[in-house]
């Protein structure tokens, strides 16, 4: 009888110490706190842990080699509104209907910081430009925004330092009770045109960009010279300032880690780090971003990185992903349901912690363009690449279709030519049309819903800021 009772005793306690340390466990493993780091312009290709030979992140690089680092995600769009947008409300840019800078996302679609909002979460963002996001309504769902006005008046150019941002970011935290959940957005600006990275960025890139790698680039990705008054200093001194502001970004991104580990917010929290598009820098004849969709444009960076929660993760994943899989992934770790159903963004929870393949390709599209005024205009060669019609694209690892309906489609094999230099449709016709195929099915599973454009007052400051064509 005694035996019997100090043996239920024992097993009660070790059942209890089990359930205790269950809890305890869930709590370390749980996420309070989720940053979301937007770099505008950023170009996956142009940072040292992407295999770039310029330390151009140092601190990005510290977080993609201790987290998740994903070699290949890709944009749902090379503007700046439909990008954000997508990564909002998991949906491709067809389906939210901001199909360009200028647009607005109706009250109808859910975002992210609507969700969390209504989890408990805090919610804010600090933007940098000026009218870009709360013209477009995606600032939905966040209880302090914050974006600054008439920013060429007071920064002398046309968005806010990144310095600035993070600046009021910080000032908004010092009175934020660490207690309290967070989801906090920062949107930085500085890799996008106009260039003003401070002279110390500079010089650091200076010093370790060769010109002999640069002339390579120039070869082998076929990067067109007279976009530059086929002046090749010209070029080195573009791509120079590009990774000075990338460097720049970075520096201060380090600042800010530093300040959240002084507040207490470092344990239990999620950073991820991603760009909206990358940029042409010359390649496909194109300076800028939003009319191709080649790799250079679409091609972003991004990375998981978990403070202060100790979880077996895979560390560098090769798939393609889209990084508006953030909605679905955020949602999915913070263990919220019922989302599923309604998105076309992906988890890639089951990718991180058991490996499993989530997508067997990524598609990207491009706003439609009708005919435009843009082709009367005298302009040079490269300015009157603007396609009209749509355009859209999908790849796995190793192809890559893009279908064109007022032009000729094109097809590339990115394990062999992986700057899409040479379209290889004709001589591969019966694996182009398997591709050709999953884009039609796609497109046609699109509802035709009306868009919504901006007010003329703001359309007309976006035009002068060169934000809207
Ligand atoms: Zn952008």
């Amino acid at each position: 009888m005694k035996k019997t009772k100090i043996f239920i005793m024992f097993a009660f306690i070790l059942v209890f110490v089990l359930v205790i340390s269950i809890i305890i466990k869930k709590r370390n493993n749980e996420i309070k706190h989720v940053f979301l780091i937007t770099i505008d312009t950023l170009r996956a290709d142009h940072l040292s842990c992407y295999g770039y030979p310029v330390k151009t992140t140092p601190f990005i690089d510290s977080l993609a080699k201790n987290g998740i680092f994903f070699k290949n995600a890709f944009s749902q769009s090379a503007s700046t509104c439909p990008s954000h947008a997508s990564i909002m409300t998991g949906l491709y840019p067809s389906e939210h209907r901001v199909i360009a800078n200028g647009y607005i996302l109706d009250d109808s679609y859910t975002t992210l910081a609507e969700i969390l909002k209504e989890k408990g979460f805090k919610t804010a963002a600090f933007t940098s430009t000026d009218r870009h996001f709360l013209a477009s309504n995606i600032d939905q769902g966040f209880e302090m925004y914050e974006e600054p006005l008439d920013t060429v008046k007071t920064y002398g150019y046309k968005y806010r330092p990144a310095r600035l941002t993070i600046n009021n970011a910080i000032l908004w935290l010092d009175n934020f009770n660490v207690n309290r959940k967070l989801f906090l957005w920062i949107h930085l600006f500085d890799p996008h045109l106009p260039y003003h990275p401070p002279e110390k960025y500079k010089e650091i890139i200076r010093k370790q960009l060769s010109k002999e790698f640069l002339e390579k680039f120039v070869k082998k990705a076929n990067v067109n010279l007279e976009i530059f008054d086929n002046s090749f200093g010209k070029y080195y001194e573009h791509i120079l300032n590009y990774d000075a502001e990338i460097r720049y970004v970075d520096d201060e991104l380090k600042r800010f880690f530093g300040y959240i580990k002084n507040k207490g917010l470092y344990k239990n929290s999620l950073f991820i780090i991603t760009g909206d598009h990358g940029e042409g820098l010359g390649q496909h004849d194109w300076l800028q971003h939003a009319t191709q969709i080649y790799q250079e444009e679409i091609h972003v960076p991004l990375v998981f990185y978990f403070g202060g929660i100790k979880r077996k993760i895979v560390k560098v994943i090769d798939d393609p992903v889209e990084n508006f899989d953030i909605f679905s992934t955020v949602l999915d770790l913070l263990e919220i349901g019922n989302f599923k159903e309604k998105v076309s963004s992906i988890s890639l929870r089951k990718k991180i912690f058991e490996n499993k393949k989530v997508r067997k390709y990524v598609f990207t599209e491009r706003q439609f363009y009708k005919k435009r005024k843009i082709y009367k205009k005298k302009l040079p060669f490269w300015k009157k690449m603007w396609e009209k019609g749509i355009k859209v694209s999908i790849q796995d690892k190793h192809f890559k279709y893009i279908y064109r309906s007022a032009f000729k489609d094109e097809f590339f094999n990115l394990k062999k030519d992986p700057y899409e230099l040479k379209n290889i449709k004709d001589s591969n016709e019966k694996i182009a049309i398997r591709y050709k195929k999953k884009i039609l099915k796609i497109l046609s599973n699109f509802k035709k819903t009306k868009v919504r454009k901006v007010n003329k007052k703001i359309i007309k400051r976006l035009k002068s800021l060169g934000y809207v064509e």
